[in-house]
């Protein structure tokens, strides 16, 4: 007994704890535009809030978070009361409990899941579902009398709000006046309810511009959404690119309609701004379907959504339904999972790459998001740094979509407490020490200019060279290049392909020492050694692509090989030679010139060429051009084929290869350990060829492949 009582009065206390946090969350989100967590950590607070209130149902009062529309209104603008009350909506987070609420909404209005073949509702409601983006921005409600736009306001407490017409009115895209449509009749009072966000795509400048005239940058774009809509003064919200699309009307008396995507077809026929992207839907199975598929086009839509919001289409459905105190029955939010976390941003450091470039990036206190830890983000110059307005030592929200590289948006300026401190760009090479300069006059970007021997820049350098789309030598990374260098067995590339195993002797890297005391070199070393002898072969554009020449990447590398053919006749070619070879402009020609004029750059190429590689390519007798018009695609490897040899097969009898699979590709080539392309030319139903099929089509050409391909 007694312990009964300590957990609810320990359930009590925790109560109370999270009602008040949450309440704070909600002033600063909703009345001050400057939240201090993210979404998702808020929304883990009202889980909680919710699941303790499940174990104690005393503890869910009519004034709890839970029970009331999150928002309030502040004396900046008038109250303006809705017409009809303006809800929140219910979430769930995951596709189980997606099934779960529609077997409930099922459950409630009668009718079984599959009851009838057009819907899960039967076929006296129609298509069940309405499917729709859920835009990441604040609510408002217009209200149009006799087509007028006479209010608007944002949600408050539900029922009363703040009146923001003035602001509203310089959004554009928001009609002043209706257009009368004869099918329906504007009724003589109706309110539209919708969603005002700002464009991702303009959300960096404005924090650009904010932080450049001394402001706080906005966290995100829906706080920048909120704060320029929530202005004292229009002007300001005038000048901000905002957008609205409407998704639901409130108070409509005499508006006759049936369904809520037929009050979208309504709404857009009075000329305001309805979303393209809604669907409706007749199982639950396809709603699955669209969360997952705009799951994945998440980016794709020129705002932020964090999720989708699925409504029953049938407006009787959903007056049978009704509503909570807080959110109507016939609608939920499937909330997608955060990409922004807050953290801590303790440093900001400085890293030197293969050209010598200085990029800042943020050290951060790791944190989880979007599936990985993430620790580190780059903050491109010191510029962006200036831009985003980040200390170090604040609170900033960092951000990871989906498969993309993390990026700090910004910083949370409210959680400052004086101790953070502005980032300075060192003025030498964290590395080597040398003094740092901008190449030329008016780069952002500041170089070490120390090439040849800063250990930065050589150990970036050999992992490019090394790395699968250059050279493809076989453990030759950051670390080995680290030790070559340590150890002194190499003091730039020129003696990379000289490499022997005494040099490799000298570090413990590549070493290990047997039982009786002999060291020898370890099987990562041997490896090493076997995959720098088999990169003497390669093509000349992978050659050129590893000296790491400014402005020299694979597609000129490749136009000057195949003109060229040999780096001897690169070296004697003038600037106006080298520029007139198509895909190779004036300024990736004097940049190869240049950099051939330096002494150790030149002595790279003349060491490479004693250790015995070949800098120039076979001449191939053009054959018969059996496979002229053909495209194939090539994965996976192929014995007794590089890639480029294989490639090169193709080519020199006419045919073209592409890197993916499409309709348009003839043959799709599958050798070993072929991966996601292999899939998609079964998917597509494209002809696929094995070893053996391909040296058929390469001797037979194209009508006995077909003949064995499956
Ligand atoms: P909500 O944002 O989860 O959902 C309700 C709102 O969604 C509606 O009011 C409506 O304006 C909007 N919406 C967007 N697209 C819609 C569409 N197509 N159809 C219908 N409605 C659509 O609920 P809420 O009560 O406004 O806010 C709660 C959420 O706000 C939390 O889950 C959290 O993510 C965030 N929040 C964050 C903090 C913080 O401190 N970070 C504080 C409070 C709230």
């Amino acid at each position: 007994m007694a312990l009964e009582h300590d957990a609810t009065v320990a359930a009590r206390q925790r109560h109370k704890e999270l009602c008040e946090e949450i309440e704070d969350h909600r002033y600063r989100y909703y009345v001050l535009d400057a939240p201090v967590v993210s979404d998702g950590e808020y929304d883990a607070l009202e889980s909680e809030l919710r699941e303790l209130e499940a174990q104690y149902p005393d503890l869910r009062t009519p004034d709890s978070p839970t029970q009331k529309v999150g928002g309030a209104i502040t004396t900046d603008f008038a109250p303006a009361a809705h017409l009809t009350r303006m809800m929140s909506l219910d979430n769930v987070f995951s596709a189980a409990e997606l099934d779960e609420w529609a077997a409930r909404v099922m459950r409630d209005v009668g009718a079984e899941a599959g009851s009838d073949a057009g819907s899960d509702f039967g076929s006296d409601f129609g298509p069940a579902w309405l499917c729709e983006l859920k835009i990441d921005g604040l609510a408002i409600n217009l209200t149009y009398e006799n087509g007028r736009l006479v209010r608007a306001a944002t949600r408050g407490d539900g029922r009363v709000g703040e009146d923001v017409t003035a602001n509203v009115r310089s959004i554009h895209g928001i009609p002043d006046r209706l257009v009368e449509s004869a099918e329906f009749p504007v009724p003589p009072v109706v309110e539209v309810r919708g969603e005002v966000f700002f464009p991702s795509a303009l959300f960096a400048e404005l924090n650009a511009s904010l932080v450049a005239s001394g402001k706080a940058p906005f966290a995100n774009a829906r706080n920048a959404a909120a704060g320029s809509l929530r202005q004292k003064d229009p002007r300001v919200t005038a000048s901000r690119p905002l957008r609205m699309t409407v998704h639901g009307i409130g108070s409509h008396e005499g508006l006759n309609i049936e369904r809520q995507s037929q009050a979208y077809e309504v709404l857009k026929s009075w000329g305001l701004p309805t979303s393209t992207h809604h669907r409706v839907v007749s199982s639950v199975a396809d709603v699955q379907a669209f969360v997952a598929y705009q799951g994945q086009h998440r980016h794709d839509v020129e705002h932020e959504i964090d999720g989708i919001v699925i409504k029953v289409d049938s407006l009787a459905v959903q007056s049978m339904l009704g509503s909570t105190s807080r959110a109507p029955r016939w609608a939920i939010a499937y909330k997608y999972p955060p990409e922004e976390v807050t953290t801590k941003l303790l440093d900001i450091r400085v890293g030197v790459g293969r050209t010598g470039r200085v990029t800042p990036y943020g050290h951060m206190q790791p944190v989880r998001v979007a599936g990985s830890v993430v620790e580190m983000a780059t903050l491109h110059n010191q510029e962006e740094v200036v831009r985003k307005g980040v200390l170090i030592g604040d609170t900033v929200v960092l951000r990871k979509a989906g498969d993309v590289i993390p990026e700090i948006v910004g910083p949370v300026a409210e959680l400052r407490d004086g101790s953070e401190r502005a980032f300075v760009m060192p003025a030498v090479c964290p590395e080597c020490g040398s003094p740092l300069g901008a190449q030329k006059e008016g780069d952002v970007d500041l170089r070490c200019p120390n090439a040849q021997s800063c250990p930065a820049q050589l150990r970036e350098r050999l992992s490019y060279l090394a790395s699968r789309a250059v050279l493809d030598i076989e453990n030759l990374g950051a670390q080995s290049a680290a030790a070559l260098l340590e150890s002194g067995a190499l003091v730039d590339e020129a003696r990379l392909f000289a490499l022997g195993e005494a040099d490799l002797m000298k570090s413990e890297f590549f070493t290990r020492v047997l039982k009786d005391g002999t060291v020898v070199l370890n099987a990562n070393a041997v490896k090493m050694l076997e995959s720098l002898e088999a990169a003497k072969h390669r093509n000349l554009w992978r050659y050129l692509c590893a000296l790491s020449i400014r402005h020299v990447g694979p597609t000129a590398a490749q136009a000057l090989a195949r003109e060229f053919r040999s780096m001897d006749a690169i070296r004697a070619a003038s600037v106006e030679e080298l520029s007139s070879v198509e895909g190779v402009g004036s300024v990736i020609a004097g940049s190869l010139v240049d950099w051939l004029t330096v002494n150790w750059h030149r002595n790279i190429v003349d060491s490479w060429a004693a250790a015995g590689v070949v800098l120039e390519d076979a001449v191939v007798e053009a054959g018969p051009q059996t496979l002229a018009g053909l495209t194939v695609v090539i994965t996976g490897s192929l014995d007794g084929f590089t890639r480029d040899s294989a490639a090169e097969a193709v080519t020199s009898r006419g045919g073209k290869c592409a890197s993916s699979v499409s309709k348009n590709t003839d043959f799709v080539v599958i050798g070993e350990n072929a991966g996601s392309k292999a899939a998609k030319a079964e998917q597509l139903g494209r002809p696929i060829l094995d070893l053996a099929g391909f040296l058929v089509l390469l001797s037979e050409g194209p009508v006995a492949a077909a003949a064995v391909a499956r």
